[in-house]
């Protein structure tokens, strides 16, 4: 039975959630974020039991017993709901299922809760049609998004919820491993800042095969960073805490970069982005998706 004490080494953010419902403060939106297997959804799915459990023990864990406890357990509550990728993605209609179910009143509990499970698999379309229901939750509707990678959910979408770090100490060998990934980083970037000042789509037209080679080996990597980059983007253009920007070393270029596209734009371009990895798959050359990439985004 999963409860609050399952979630060991995560005390300070149990803590915060117990603390939400002796407090009786429960909000509407909420991320969670931490590594895989680090119990945010099992915290999930506690704090969802606890919000409407008949018999809350002493120290604010759901009592296991109760009929809604037991059915939030099987996944049988009609007031709760646990969305999750199908096919690798969370697709706009998964998010239109909720709004069609969600300015319902409850039938059985005092919160109707749906959890978003690896929330950063939403297509924009989905994300964007999230947002609108973050806008005006009704009273009764509890959103809790789940995910390990939030540098990729959009930023308009995070800045709506409440969130909740499932962090483990990282170990030395972590922290050296992860160092790498941000020169990766920075070569992509310095890639396309070089392209852009060249005029991108000339650019990528006149640079030589073995250039665009580093690029399209790795272009997974390569979209993971456009992502971020995108992303930044936007929060800088829909004037967004700088606390959301990945790349906050590199504000001048982002500010430079962001007088040239509209929020709508970005969003377009965020979307071709997201759909890279599955176009992979589907075995579509690189270079093919790069020059999409490149049309989107030059001038
Ligand atoms: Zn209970």
């Amino acid at each position: 039975m999963i409860n609050f004490d399952n979630t060991v080494e995560l005390k300070k953010s149990v803590q915060i959630l117990k603390n939400l419902i002796k407090s009786d403060k429960i909000g509407h939106a909420y991320l969670f974020t931490g590594r895989e297997g680090s119990g945010k959804k099992s915290a999930a799915i506690a704090f969802s039991k606890a919000i409407n459990c008949s018999n809350l023990s002493e120290n604010y864990n759901p009592c296991n017993h109760c009929s809604s406890c037991l059915k939030i357990e099987k996944e049988i509550h009609p007031d709760f709901q646990i969305i999750f990728p199908i096919n690798s993605i969370i697709s706009i209609d998964q998010i239109r299922e909720i709004k069609k179910v969600i300015y319902w009143p409850p039938l059985e509990s005092r919160k109707k809760i749906f959890i978003i499970d690896d929330a950063h698999k939403m297509t924009i379309p989905a994300s964007n049609s999230l947002l609108k229901i973050l806008e005006e939750p009704p009273a009764f509707a509890v959103l809790i998004l789940i995910t390990s990678k939030p540098e990729i959910l959009l930023p308009t979408v995070i800045s709506r919820c409440y969130q909740i770090s499932f962090k483990q100490a990282k170990k030395a060998n972590e922290l050296a491993a992860e160092q790498p990934v941000n020169i990766e980083q920075n070569k992509y970037i310095d890639w396309l800042l070089k392209a852009k000042s060249a005029k991108m789509i000339h650019y990528f037209f006149s640079v030589q095969e073995k250039e665009l080679n580093v690029i399209t080996d790795s272009l997974l990597d390569f979209t993971e960073v456009m992502i971020l980059w995108f992303r930044d983007i936007l929060v800088f253009k829909l004037g967004l805490p700088q606390e959301l920007l990945s790349f906050s070393g590199q504000i001048d270029n982002i500010v430079e970069f962001a007088q040239n596209y509209s929020p709508d734009k970005i969003m377009q371009v965020l979307d071709y982005l997201t759909q890279i990895p599955e176009r992979m798959e589907q075995h579509i050359n690189p270079k093919i998706l790069l020059e999409n990439f490149i049309m989107q985004i030059g001038d």
